[in-house]
């Protein structure tokens, strides 16, 4: 159990824009640092910006201030390296497609080697060939649809702004746990398809399908039984998880769930409804 990282603090670097210097740390200092030297991409983040507001405002007609998307990316529904790796996304901070453009002779690191496409950000999490995106996608979608009818139509706007839908209720009111889901689901499986993609184009590693389907597997695992451990009120106090809530984020996409009792909070061996790809990788 103590291997789950919980990653319940808050993410300094950008909630806490001045910092006591009694009260910091060096490697907090650095990382701090090192993001203000970077060049600001102003552009580029009003306009993401603009598309997460867009896409909320067309699927929910709900209309977002800036405040509210950058609170939804600090939600700690949202593993910490997924919100990092967002908050980044949002910036353009990573250097990819058209960063290179850019850059002298190294233009063609721009573009997708297996497409020929720019290899934007958009194009690694939504349309890349390479196996990750679609396996990924089809996976989510599937454990999606074990309880809920319609998966949106993702677009980069939707997966910045994934803790910001505003499912409701058939009598109007928010509908948490169904936006709680789609939040740990959808900043679980980009966060997944940009380690693979990284994993491939930095690292030099190949990826079968069976090992993605897996590594997505467990990552889902491991995010409701971090949700099981955020119900421990004694340990974790005001950032303790409802448990009604728990139950309920998850009901009806978990294994063998008619067996399990009404309350399985504190059972052990609680898995998500898709199970690992036994072919071929010797599990069984
Ligand atoms: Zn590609």
């Amino acid at each position: 159990m103590s291997q789950i990282s919980l990653d319940l603090e808050p993410d300094v670097i950008y909630t806490n824009p001045g910092i006591p210097l009694a009260s910091g740390n060096q490697r907090m200092f650095n990382k701090i640092l090192v993001f203000l030297s970077q060049k600001p991409v102003r552009k580029s983040t009003i306009s993401n910006l603009d598309r997460v507001r867009f896409i909320i405002a067309e699927i929910f007609d709900f209309a977002s201030s800036d405040s509210m998307i950058w609170n939804s990316i600090r939600s700690t529904n949202i593993r910490r390296p997924a919100r990092n790796f967002i908050w980044k996304a949002m910036h353009e901070a990573f250097h990819v497609g058209l960063f290179w453009d850019h850059v002298q002779h190294l233009e063609h690191l721009g573009l997708c080697s297996e497409c020929r496409l720019p290899e934007t950000m958009e194009h690694i999490l939504l349309e890349c060939a390479f196996p990750g995106q679609q396996i990924i996608w089809t996976l989510t979608k599937r454990l999606w649809n074990m309880r809920w009818s319609e998966w949106p139509k993702l677009t980069l706007g939707l997966l910045l702004g994934c803790a910001l839908t505003k499912y409701r209720t058939l009598r109007g009111s928010q509908h948490h746990s169904r936006n709680r889901f789609f939040a740990i689901i959808a900043s679980t499986s980009m966060y997944l398809i940009w380690n693979i993609r990284n994993e491939r184009v930095l690292g030099g590693r190949t990826h079968t399908e069976t090992e993605i389907h897996n590594r997505w597997v467990a990552l889902l695992n491991s995010a409701l039984k971090r949700h099981q451990l955020l119900t421990d009120k004694i340990r974790f106090g005001s950032l303790s998880r409802k448990r009604q809530l728990v139950l309920e984020t998850w009901r009806g996409v978990l294994h063998n769930e008619d067996a399990l009792p009404e309350d399985w909070i504190n059972c052990k061996g609680v898995l998500v409804g898709i199970r690992p790809d036994t072919q071929n990788s010797g599990i069984g």
